[in-house]
């Protein structure tokens, strides 16, 4: 039985990662910070009823002995570094804190699988963020990075140290560069999740409105689903490497919003206001990957549509609140 070591096993790509290696006959083991909410924070894969399938080992990435001792004692065939301080407006809230647990913490996960475990194969979470400033308007595996928030700083660092620790010492290592990527298990401060509760909230009669910020931002959304398959594609891969994953369409976040209210029936423009508190110091204005690469040696492609993921949440959000109303 292969084992896989996953961190960040309680958000959303943990929680589906972790049911694609289950269903695939893996042992899989999530590195779980200690926190005083315990009882909550397998609610995604409570979601998934995987909960119990799953091995939950002590750690975090801050505390290096703690990933050497995991590497040590469970020696898993791939590991994937999915933990982070990952919302970007929270970035310039806590700067230092997203560099010491998005960029130190990868260093640390690396250099525990050097010292530790070399054999195993690994994955980093790497993030569309890194382009920012698009220096192109497609953005693929040799497009300049040019990043935009102390989150996108923080996983520039990651993501060299994968190819460096790569290069350095020939590990196994592989940098995933992930468009923004959703689904119901989204976490409700992003953009996508933030409308659909929304939606379904005001179609409920338990809002009246939805502020937002900007709404003329534009990325390439896929489903988080499609996009675990690709992390597992790339530790399959006899070489290490780095892949674009990306759907190839970008769209505004004032047309999903449109999708979400028109999925309940409602018109958008008479419930979404904006408020100057959702604006960031400094913003990404459009991102659109270019997935060929991951098409042509993964054999991999992005397989729903925004339109039918928006769909999806708006579902498990009325499901969502219906059951509390209850
Ligand atoms: P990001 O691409 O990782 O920052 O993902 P988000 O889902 O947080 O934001 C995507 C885009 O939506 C950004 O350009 C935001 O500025 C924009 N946006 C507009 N209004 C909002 C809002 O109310 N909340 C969030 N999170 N993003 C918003």
């Amino acid at each position: 039985m292969p084992k896989a070591l996953i961190t960040g096993v309680m958000g959303q790509d943990g929680a589906y990662l972790s049911q694609l290696l289950l269903e695939k006959g893996y042992e899989v083991f999530g590195l779980v910070r200690r926190s005083s909410s315990a009882d909550v924070v397998d609610e995604r894969l409570r979601w998934l009823g995987i909960a119990g399938q799953i091995t939950v080992v002590d750690g975090n990435l801050i505390d290096l002995s703690s990933l050497i001792r995991a590497c040590q004692e469970i020696k898993p065939d791939e590991i994937y570094n999915l933990g982070a301080q990952s919302f970007v407006k929270t970035s310039w809230n806590q700067p230092l804190l997203t560099g010491t647990v998005t960029a130190m913490g990868a260093g640390n996960m690396l250099e525990a699988v050097r010292i530790a475990h070399p054999q195993a194969r690994f994955y980093q979470a790497s993030s569309s963020e890194m382009y920012g400033l698009i220096q192109e308007p497609v953005q693929s595996e040799t497009t300049p990075f040019y990043p935009r928030s102390p989150y996108a700083v923080a996983k520039l660092y990651a993501h060299w140290m994968t190819v460096n620790y790569r290069e350095s010492f020939g590990l196994h290592a592989s940098s995933g560069i992930l468009f923004n990527h959703e689904s119901p298990l989204r976490g409700i401060e992003f953009v996508t999740r933030k409308v659909t509760d929304g939606a379904a909230r005001i179609k409920l009669g338990l809002a009246t409105e939805l502020k937002m910020g900007n709404l003329d931002a534009k990325r390439d959304w896929g489903h988080a689903r499609d996009y675990v398959k690709a992390m597992w594609l790339m530790l399959q891969q006899e070489v290490p490497d780095d892949y674009v994953v990306a759907t190839g369409r970008t769209t505004t976040v004032r047309d999903m919003c449109k999708a979400a209210f028109d999925h309940v029936g409602l018109h958008y423009e008479e419930f979404v206001k904006v408020d100057p508190a959702f604006l960031r110091p400094a913003e990404v204005d459009v991102l659109l990957g270019d997935p060929t690469k991951a098409k042509q040696k993964l054999g991999w492609e992005a397989e729903t549509s925004l339109e039918a993921m928006i769909g999806e949440m708006v579902e498990a959000d009325l499901f969502r609140h219906r059951s509390k109303l209850r």
